[in-house]
């Protein structure tokens, strides 16, 4: 399988990228996850990234492009990928186009999860992440049983710099100027399947298992 994950800021792209990588055993590729790893490790790809990060806006293509081109060359996308945050403008869309048919393979489905901006700035707000193992929880909706603490590694919790407000409110933004064109991009590739993203996490997953075509 090889997938992409489309939808706003908040529309639980990262929450269903587990269960989809899980069922399907293929890697979950996470732009957002690979430029907060570079920004925590301190290299030069993470300095760059910060500033247009913290802002809520998007992160140059060049950067962006050259990072997944790499990712996909690594052996265990042989079989498939999923792809969470990546493309998000018309540019990644083609260049990715380009870098997979030189490697001879198409993509499989986009799946677009769609919810309103109420939902979104409430969800990603409320996001709390483990420091260890990279779970993602929501205070409210999807809390740890632990509290601040990760209930299933013990690691800590911690808020995103950009999942204030402000910056979530520029990012949903940015996501309907320079991502939502995506949505007709692949839709006239006949690549797209469309989900709620409002419904329980385990409905939303359903609904993509079934939008992929096999069962549960
Ligand atoms: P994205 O990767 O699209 O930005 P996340 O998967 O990180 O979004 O989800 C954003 C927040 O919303 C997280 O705190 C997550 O626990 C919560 N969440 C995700 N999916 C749902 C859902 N279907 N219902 C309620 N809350 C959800
Ligand atoms: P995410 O983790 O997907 O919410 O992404 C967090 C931030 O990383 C975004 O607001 C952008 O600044 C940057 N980013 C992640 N993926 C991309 C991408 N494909 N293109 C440009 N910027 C990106």
């Amino acid at each position: 399988m090889r997938l992409i994950l489309l939808g706003p800021p908040g529309a639980g792209k990262g929450t269903q990228a587990v269960f989809i990588a899980g069922k399907y055993n293929i890697p979950h590729i996470s732009t957002g996850d690979i430029f907060r790893d570079n920004i925590k490790q301190g290299t030069e790809l993470g300095k760059k990234a910060k500033d247009y990060m913290d802002k809520g806006l998007l992160v140059p293509d060049e950067l962006v492009v050259e990072i997944v081109e790499d990712r996909l060359k690594q052996g265990d996308c042989t079989n498939g990928f999923l792809l969470d945050g990546f493309p998000r403008t018309v540019m990644q869309a083609q260049t990715l186009d380009k870098v997979l048919k030189n490697i001879g393979v198409g993509l499989d489905k986009v799946i677009n999860i769609e919810a309103d901006k109420g939902v979104l700035v409430e969800r990603a707000v409320g996001r709390r992440i483990c420091k260890e193992c990279g779970t993602t929880f929501h205070i409210k909706n999807n809390p740890s049983a632990k509290g601040d603490i990760c209930d299933r590694c013990g690691g800590n919790l911690y808020q995103r710099d950009d999942d204030n407000e402000e910056t979530v409110t520029r990012r949903i933004e940015v996501y309907l100027n320079e991502t939502a064109p995506l949505i007709e991009y692949y839709s006239k590739q006949n690549k797209l399947v469309t989900v709620d993203g409002t419904e329980e996490i385990d409905k939303v997953f359903e609904e993509i298992v079934v939008s992929l075509g096999s069962g549960l």
